[in-house]
């Protein structure tokens, strides 16, 4: 390819060496190329140029309508133009740099190409623009000439990747662009050079996204034996983007809010969403890049497989229970509800209106959960001996599903038929289980059912083989051996749960244990068991598998919340929670125990938890009113252990981001936000204290969100101290949209509106969509849902608007309707109407329309 970049006519000539796939049945004399929003100017076949009757061009395609069976080359000069691109999919400029996003169907917004993942081809990219305003030049692969022209006016760079690869990992970068450099010394001994170009000024900010990608690298080399396999690695980091970041190959495209990062400017979450995103690109160089999807309906056969390597890499990193925690809320708060209503899919959908739109939970965080539990059935040698089969055999090929599970029925001498239905079923299982203990045989009875619940596009549901590890905690605390009845020991402690119905009798039981189910979250299910409340507080004191005694503190608390919101429906109040916050002093003070894991313990489930739980007629206001009474009743009851935590948490000194220090921050800012709900004067002069005393944006920012959970003076002193200070930072301030969309005060709809308008806003860029409108629809349970529909109203109108500006980020901000049907009635009537208005609406996008449709149909 030969690309001149120019920021409204970009000339990109491309030529294609084409052979028919000799195994294709299909004989075919024309070849249609995808290809959408290009100038065309000339095609040559084999050097002849082609009248305007041998080829045809339309809105989606360019087809020549005739081609030789032997190999030809085909020669293509189109135009773009950069500067219009607002939907940031193909060739687009972002604060003036040039970028690309070819996943999933971008390439062909820069050039007519057999644009399907299928399609491996080897690149070589030369590239050209003025000099003042490209001086970087990047494309993927290895750079092999570089230089200058017309008198030093233009630069060029000819890069060639030397692995085969689908259009999706295409990537060019030109720009004026500071890089910052390493290296890194791969297990083989090869040395590879490390960069990563950064908006000038902004440099220092990059160098834990360094850090992070070299100890990505070793890890890889030691989990997994998968090494590095060209000369040099680039990161570039951009504002404009529609995701996270982009593997494409040896040229990863980050959105800048994951690569840079100071102490000033970056909260501990931040950090730690760099460190795994920053491994999560890398590793797809193998899962993803090396070994690719045969089509897209495969897409979760990349995604899953890296956000579990992804997941365990920051479980090493850091603490293992810590991130398991983290990703089973991120799981049960974004996907358990995407199962639960209109939008439920499988891991691997069947069909698709627009591609885009599948970039969802499900594929990818339930996708890692189902290799997760492929690790839990084979266990750690076997699984890993079904990776390495998988790499040895399908490198440099197209892959399925199929392929990648076979490789672990083979390695791990298991059939997996059964479990190949987790890719095909929609729906989060429910593990109904009964526990009771008989005296007199010493024996204890485990009854499991599975309850496979309906989705809009199946009901009937097969079994699933769900992996579940469970443990039997004996009076002293300690795990009790799991011998069946039959004389069989469960030596690994998982229950392979196949059928509807299930009883496991384990003898020798002298005294009735605690069961322990679920632990480690071994399946992506709901479980319900009926254990009394001294059952739970026995687990929350005494689990050895620290992961349930969280579960347990989690559903001590979820069931008292439940609690609290009958109550207020029935117009009691309800003195519920005394039990449950001593129960948790404990765990609190236990100084065995992380802080980050006491953090963890002390968050109460969120709202929407609460509202998955009631999963009908839900009230928010009143899951609002509850969970602030639960958050009160804590402060009042163990106050005086809360205020002795949060001094002696205050770390002092200078700033680390390590897991250690961030723990210690996570549990203060964790005991402010509920010391905070009591709202005494003193509450609030420590909560305007630490704002004021930050010295780093982790308590920044958590005071700054608190101050505007309930309006004071201080509230408005802090919202115009943190704007004078980040008003130039085009990051930082997004944390001021956030923090004033998320206030569950009644002003917050119209101040939200008026943010729409100010100037540091734009509905072009992304990431400020997402801080303001995104914050305001999936962060802001009270507000969104009002019960005049004036939050439904307003996000409505937004989705309108961003429509015809770019369909992926407006079709993102409507799944915030996803749970619509779960609310009570007045609400639901107001979230229908909304979404009615959105579906008349004349010119939708293929993104938005599909969702839409769904939620109004499902
Ligand atoms: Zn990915």
């Amino acid at each position: 390819m030969q690309v001149a970049l120019d920021p409204r006519h970009t000339r990109v000539r491309s030529k294609l060496r084409i052979l028919h796939n000799p195994r294709s049945p299909i004989e075919a004399e024309a070849l249609h190329l995808n290809g959408e929003l290009l100038e065309l100017e000339k095609v040559t076949l084999d050097k002849v140029d082609l009248k305007r009757g041998a080829f045809h061009v339309s809105d989606t395609e360019l087809v020549v309508h005739k081609v030789p069976d032997r190999p030809f080359t085909l020669e293509l000069t189109t135009f773009v133009d950069p500067e219009a691109n607002m939907a940031l999919q193909g060739l687009y400029r972002s604060r003036g740099i040039y970028c690309t996003q070819c996943e999933a169907q971008g390439f062909r917004r820069i050039t007519y190409f057999l644009d399907r993942p299928d399609v491996l081809a080897r690149y070589t990219v030369r590239l050209e623009a003025d000099i003042d305003e490209a001086p970087v030049l990047l494309s993927n692969g290895n750079l092999i000439e570089r230089g200058v022209l017309d008198r030093g006016k233009r630069a060029y760079a000819v890069w060639k990747d030397p692995f085969p690869k689908p259009s999706y990992l295409f990537a060019m970068v030109g720009g004026d662009l500071a890089p910052i450099a390493s290296t890194f010394k791969t297990m083989s001994g090869r040395e590879v050079d490390l960069r990563i170009y950064v908006e000038h000024g902004k440099e220092a900010r990059a160098h834990w996204a360094m850090d992070a990608l070299k100890r990505a690298m070793r890890w890889d080399e030691q989990r997994f034996g998968r090494e590095y396999d060209l000369d040099q690695f680039n990161i570039v980091a951009v504002n404009d983007f529609n995701m996270g970041a982009m593997e494409n190959k040896g040229l990863n495209i980050f959105n800048d809010r994951l690569i840079l990062a100071s102490s000033e400017t970056a909260t501990d979450s931040v950090f730690e969403a760099i460190e795994s995103v920053v491994a999560h690109e890398y590793f797809h160089n193998w899962t993803g890049n090396r070994i690719t999807c045969r089509d897209w309906f495969q897409l979760c056969l990349k995604e899953g497989l890296t956000v579990y390597r992804d997941q365990e890499f920051s479980g090493d990193e850091r603490s293992r229970t810590v991130q398991r925690i983290a990703d089973v809320r991120q799981l049960k708060a974004l996907q358990f509800p995407e199962d639960a209503g209109p939008l439920a899919h499988p891991v691997r959908p069947e069909t698709y209106i627009e591609i885009n739109n599948f970039y969802t939970s499900t594929v990818y965080e339930k996708s890692a959960e189902l290799v997760r539990m492929i690790a839990t059935i084979l266990g750690r040698e076997a699984f890993r001996a079904g990776m390495d089969l998988y790499f040895e055999r399908h490198d440099g090929q197209a892959a399925t599903v199929e392929d990648f599970v076979a490789c672990f029925e083979q390695a791990g001498g298991r059939d997996l038929k059964q479990f190949m239905t987790w890719y095909k079923q929609a729906g989060t299982p429910h593990l109904v289980c009964a526990f009771r203990y008989d005296k007199v045989a010493r024996a204890a009875v485990l009854q499991v059912d599975q309850v496979l619940p309906a989705t809009p596009s199946d009901t009937k549901k097969k079994p699933l083989h769900i992996p579940m590890r469970i443990g039997l905690v004996g009076h002293n605390g300690h795990d009790l051996e799991l011998r069946l009845d039959n004389g069989e020991v469960i030596r690994d402690g998982v229950l392979h749960i196949t059928q509807r119905s299930q009883t496991y009798r384990f003898a020798g039981l002298p005294t009735r244990p605690v069961p322990s189910l679920l632990r480690g979250f071994s399946a992506p299910v709901n479980l319900s068991i009926d254990l009394p409340d001294r059952d739970l507080e026995f687990l929350l004191a005494a689990d050895s598998d620290l992961f349930n005694r969280w579960q347990a503190a989690n559903t001590y608390a979820t069931r008292t919340l439940l609690q609290i919101v009958q109550a207020l429906s029935a117009g009691k109040r309800s003195q519920r929670g005394s039990t449950y916050a001593r129960a948790l002093q404990a765990n609190l003070l236990d100084r065995t125990l992380e802080p980050a894991y006491r953090a963890e313990m002390l968050k109460l489930p969120s709202q929407s938890d609460i509202a998955r739980e009631l999963a009908q007629n839900v009230d928010p206001a009143l899951i609002h009113r509850a969970h602030r009474q639960l958050t009160r009743l804590l402060a009042n009851t163990i106050g005086g252990t809360l205020e002795s935590l949060y001094s002696e948490m205050d770390v002092g000194g200078g700033y680390s981001p390590d897991a250690a220090s961030a723990g210690r921050r996570a549990l203060r800012n964790a005991v402010l936000t509920v010391l905070s709900a009591r709202g005494s004067a003193a509450d609030i002069d420590r909560l305007a204290a630490h704002y004021s005393s930050a010295t780093n944006m982790t308590d920044q920012a958590h005071a700054l969100i608190l101050l505007c959970q309930s309006p004071s003076a201080e509230t408005e002193r802090a919202v115009a101290s943190f704007y004078e200070q980040w008003k130039s930072d085009h990051l930082v301030i997004d944390t001021w949209f956030a923090a004033q969309a998320q206030s569950p005060h009644n002003s917050t709809v119209a101040r939200v509106l008026e943010l729409t308008k100010h100037p540091l806003y734009a509905m072009t860029t992304p990431n400020k969509v997402r801080a303001l409108i995104g914050t305001f629809a999936l962060a802001n349970p009270v507000q969104f849902n009002r019960p005049d529909g004036a939050g439904y109203e307003l996000v409505a109108d937004q989705v309108l608007a961003l429509n015809a500006i770019n369909p992926q980020v407006a079709a993102r901000i409507l799944g915030s309707f996803r749970s619509w049907r779960a609310l009570e009635p007045g609400r639901r009537r107001l979230a229908k109407k909304a979404l009615q208005k959105i579906c008349r609406q004349p010119g939708l996008s293929r993104d938005v329309f599909e969702i839409v449709t769904k939620m109004l149909e499902g």
